[in-house]
């Protein structure tokens, strides 16, 4: 789908099972559970999407999945199947290769987002994308490098320390203009300095929620994640997204959504909600 000068698809990266009373804070089991059903450990199934921005001489990725680096042990946790985060494979489905990659967009640096930026070769960590910049928020950088031990698990270095290695890192110092036509948003109520890619266009624009808002169920404001590291303000930044959304018509895409690739929102008798549910 077209937004300005960009054709943008969503690329899936793989599956993988997260704790279904993590993902949804304080909201009772009875509830979460109707809307994604839990398996017999618990685990709800989380989608890892992706986006292609294809325009104006660049090819952007934002957000790169779990990839392949996972241990055997990792693997039985998260239900993972390594070749679904095969990069090579995932791309070819869309005539691409990694070399093809001019830029990339890391939203956060948590392993589901990050871990996908680098991978193993005759055992030494390379980016994976050899001729792309990768973008990543300086405080969300610091953070990474020096995890609290609240999400330090979510960090591991072999996602990202490569990066500033080879050379292909650059990092921002807070919103604004990526290129023509592509903003960058930051939040950080979920973990310090998560940004989010605004592509616009003359009467819609896309926005990419990440994980400030990662599944459709997430829409309504107290449904937050008991991962997010400081409640409140992911509430008023949602809060904040979701009203610009629906007054500029904005496209949001639901990363780890398994249903729902991407919609526009109306506001409802109990606040904003899903008007159209859309295919990218
Ligand atoms: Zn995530």
């Amino acid at each position: 789908m077209k937004f300005g000068n960009y054709e943008c698809t969503s690329i899936g990266m793989g599956y993988f099972y997260i704790d279904g009373g993590a993902m949804f804070g304080i909201v009772p089991k009875v509830l979460w559970e109707k809307q994604t059903p839990a398996d017999a450990k618990n685990r709800i199934q989380m989608n890892m999407r992706s986006l292609l921005i294809r325009g104006n001489g660049k090819t952007i990725l934002v957000d790169a999945g779990i990839g392949t680096k996972l241990t055997d042990k990792e693997k039985t946790i998260y239900g993972f199947e390594e070749e679904m985060g095969n990069m090579d494979a995932v791309l070819a489905r869309q005539n691409l290769t990694p070399d093809d990659i001019t830029d990339v967009i890391i939203t956060h640096l948590h392993f589901d987002h990050a871990g996908g930026a680098t991978y193993i070769e005759n055992g030494e960590l390379r980016p994976t994308f050899p001729n792309a910049t990768y973008y990543i928020q300086k405080a969300q950088w610091e953070t990474a490098m020096n995890p609290h031990s609240r999400d330090k698990n979510s960090f591991p270095a072999i996602n990202f320390k490569p990066l500033k290695e080879a050379g292909v890192l650059t990092l921002l110092d807070g919103p604004g203009e990526l290129s023509d036509g592509i903003e960058l948003l930051v939040t950080h109520g979920h973990t310090a300095a998560q940004q989010h890619p605004l592509i616009k266009g003359a009467d819609k624009s896309l926005f990419y929620c990440a994980d400030l808002i990662p599944m459709a169920a997430h829409i309504p404001l107290s449904w937050i994640m008991a991962y997010d590291n400081l409640p409140m303000t992911i509430m008023e930044e949602k809060q904040a997204v979701l009203e610009r959304a629906y007054k500029e018509n904005w496209v949001l895409v639901f990363e780890h959504e398994c249903g729902i690739t991407a919609a526009t929102v109306q506001r409802g008798s109990k606040g904003i909600e899903i008007k159209k549910t859309i295919v990218l």
